[in-house]
């Protein structure tokens, strides 16, 4: 089943009474709340819904989301690449409700409606880390250098040393020299 553009219009009570599926491509653009936190809100959400019910007929919404986002490292502030695969299942409730239920979730739909981009959005933005970093631990160049010249100081030897050790080697040098 090939990706289809995520519906404008997305009617929650007719899916959940077909036990209906969707299989979607959410533009990162379409959330607003999410492109806040992207170094570039580029690309689509790879989403997959289905309305479901659980055993005591309550509605339930399960949802696989992936995405490919542009972050900034908060290291070198240079940008990175971050995949996000998730899945969130909801209880959605007709009324008022407590904040979960049988460990589950709940969310409440308005007037037959349900805000499900934003219970995206909710989802992906839980999923984004507090400070992004690149992998490579040594991506500041500048940093790393900062680092290495402070080793250095550490492990500085002898100056006096290593003028002994350059006098050694143009002696070998020598040495060799006047074997042939
Ligand atoms: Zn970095």
């Amino acid at each position: 089943m090939s990706k289809a553009p995520f519906p404008e219009h997305l009617d929650a009570l007719k899916l959940f009474a077909r036990n209906g599926a969707i299989s979607a491509e959410l533009p990162i653009a379409r959330l607003k709340r999410f492109s806040d936190y992207l170094h570039a809100p580029s690309g689509d959400v790879s989403v997959r819904l289905e309305f479901g019910h659980d055993e005591q007929g309550r509605k339930l919404l399960s949802a696989s989301l992936q995405v490919q986002v542009q972050l900034l490292c908060q290291r070198c502030l240079g940008p990175m690449s971050l995949d996000i695969e998730t899945t969130l299942k909801l209880l959605v409730l007709d009324e008022d409700h407590k904040e979960s239920i049988d460990g589950l979730e709940a969310v409440c739909m308005e007037d037959g409606n349900l805000d499900v981009p934003g219970l995206i959005e909710d989802e992906l933005i839980l999923c984004l880390p507090l400070a992004p970093l690149h992998e490579d631990n040594n991506c500041n160049r500048e940093l790393n250098l900062y680092r290495t010249k402070g080793e250095e100081a550490q492990h500085r030897t002898n100056p006096f040393s290593v003028l002994a050790s350059l006098k050694e080697n143009s002696a070998n040098n020598e040495d060799d020299n006047s074997k042939t």
